[in-house]
C-alpha cells in the first residue's frame, strides 16, 4: 500500500488576523528566485540596500540595522539577551500578552524582573512609568509599542524613554505590529533597541526580524565582560556577518529577496504616505463595524490602525463566526486574548493586507453572518 501526497495547494487566503499580513505579489514572486550562497557577492548588496531601507523605514541613522534568521521573537530574545546579563535588573511595562512575553524572556535569561500592568485594554501614562522606573536602578526598561493582543497604542513614547534614561535604564522598545503602518521614530525617540518582524505591517512571509541599536547600546554590547549567553543571537556577531561579511550562519537568500522586495515597496510608497493609507483604511473598518454592531474595544485615542480588537455582539458565538469566516469566506481573523477571548475578535490590517477591497469584502460578511 503506497500512501500519495498530493501537490501543495493550501487555500488561498484573505489575511485579516494579527500576523501573517499579505505578502504582495511580487514580494512572492522574488521567492522563485534561485538561492546564492549567504556570502555571494549578489546577496551582500542585497543585505547593504536592506540596511539601508530598513534605516528609511526605522527612521534611524543607527550603524547597527540589520535583520535576523528568525521571527519577531528571536528578536525579543536578542534584545535582552545582548544587554541582560545574570542578576541585572529589568523593568517592564505590560500592557498585553507580548509584554508579558518580553518579560518572561528577560527571566529566563537570568534578570530581575519587575512588571507593571495595566488591565487589557488600558495603556501607561508617563507618570506611571516614571513613578516605576525611579522604585530601583534598573538596567533596561522594556514595553510594547503596539500591543497586538489587545489592539492598543502606548503613546508618549518619546516621554517615556526621557524618563527611563534618566533613571539610567537602556530602553527596548517591541515595534512588531508597528514597523510600517504608524510612526516609529526611532532617532527622535532615542531608543536603545527597536525590533520589529517581516511578516506584520511590513508584509513579506514571516522569518526575518528587523533590529535596530543605539550608538550607546552598541558601545554596551562591544564592551560585555562575559559573551552573549546566545552564539546564535549575538548582535557583535551579527555584525561581523553584516558589515564584515565574517560566516555566522546560513541566512535564507528566498527570505531576504522577499523582505528587501517588501522594504522596497514601503519605500516606493513613502512611510507618510503609508502611515496615511493604514489610518484612513482602519477608519474605514471601525465606522463599519459600528454600523453591524460589533464596535472597535479600544478608545479611539490610542487604537491602532494595524489592530483593531472588535467588541463580539451579545448573543454571537466569536468561535462560529470565525471559523465560518475561514471556512466559507476564506478570511482569517483572530480571536480575543486572554480575559478578552470571547469579547473580542482580533481584525488585522497590516501592509498589503491594509486595502479597501478587503474591509468591504470583510464588513460583507460578518455582517451576513450576524
Ligand atoms: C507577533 C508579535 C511578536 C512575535 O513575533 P513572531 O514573529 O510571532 O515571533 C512579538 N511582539 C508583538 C507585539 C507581536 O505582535
Amino acid at each position: 500500500m503506497t500512501k500519495i501526497y498530493t501537490d501543495l495547494n493550501p487555500t488561498e487566503r484573505v489575511l485579516l488576523g494579527p500576523g501573517p499580513s499579505m505578502a504582495a505579489p511580487r514580494v512572492i514572486r522574488t521567492m522563485a528566485t534561485p538561492p546564492v550562497g549567504h556570502l555571494d557577492p549578489a546577496l551582500l548588496k542585497i543585505y547593504a540596500e536592506e540596511q539601508e531601507l530598513l534605516r528609511y523605514v526605522f527612521n534611524t541613522k543607527n550603524e547597527w540595522t540589520f535583520a535576523l534568521s528568525g521571527t519577531g521573537t528571536s528578536a525579543m530574545e536578542a534584545a535582552m539577551a545582548n544587554l541582560v546579563e545574570p542578576g541585572d535588573a529589568v523593568l517592564v511595562a505590560v500592557i498585553g500578552y507580548f509584554g508579558t512575553r518580553l518579560a518572561e524572556i528577560a527571566s529566563r535569561l537570568g534578570a530581575e524582573v519587575d512588571k507593571i500592568e495595566r488591565p487589557l485594554g488600558e495603556i501607561f501614562t508617563v507618570e506611571e512609568i516614571e513613578t516605576a522606573l525611579k522604585a530601583k536602578s534598573y538596567k533596561v526598561f522594556g514595553f510594547v509599542h503596539a500591543e497586538t493582543s489587545t489592539g492598543a497604542e502606548q503613546l508618549h513614547v518619546g516621554e517615556i524613554v526621557k524618563a527611563a534614561h534618566e533613571q539610567g535604564a537602556l530602553v527596548v522598545m517591541d515595534t512588531v505590529t508597528s514597523l510600517g503602518s504608524i510612526p516609529v521614530l526611532v532617532d527622535e525617540w532615542d531608543i536603545d533597541i527597536t525590533y520589529s518582524a517581516s511578516q506584520k505591517s511590513l508584509s513579506a512571509p514571516s522569518g526575518l526580524a528587523p533590529i535596530t541599536v543605539s550608538p550607546r547600546a552598541q558601545k554596551i554590547i562591544q564592551n560585555r565582560k562575559r559573551p552573549v549567553s546566545s552564539f546564535y543571537l549575538d548582535l557583535n556577531l551579527y555584525a561581523n556577518y553584516w558589515m564584515n561579511h565574517g560566516y555566522h550562519h546560513t541566512a535564507s537568500a528566498s527570505m531576504h529577496y522577499a523582505f528587501r522586495e517588501a522594504l522596497r515597496i514601503a519605500y516606493e510608497e513613502g512611510m507618510d504616505a503609508r502611515y496615511a493609507r493604514h489610518r484612513q483604511n482602519a477608519e474605514l473598518l471601525w465606522a463599519g463595524l459600528e454600523e453591524i454592531g460589533a464596535p472597535p474595544f479600544i478608545p479611539a485615542e490610542y487604537r491602532l490602525p494595524p489592530l483593531t480588537t472588535a467588541v463580539v455582539p451579545d448573543g454571537v458565538e466569536p468561535h462560529v463566526l470565525r471559523a465560518k469566516l475561514l471556512n466559507e469566506y476564506n478570511i482569517e481573523i483572530a480571536g480575543g486574548f486572554g480575559a478578552l477571548a470571547d469579547k473580542v475578535w482580533r481584525i488585522g490590517l497590516m501592509g498589503y493586507s491594509s486595502r479597501r477591497e478587503n474591509i468591504t469584502l470583510l464588513l460583507a460578511a460578518m455582517q451576513e453572518l450576524l
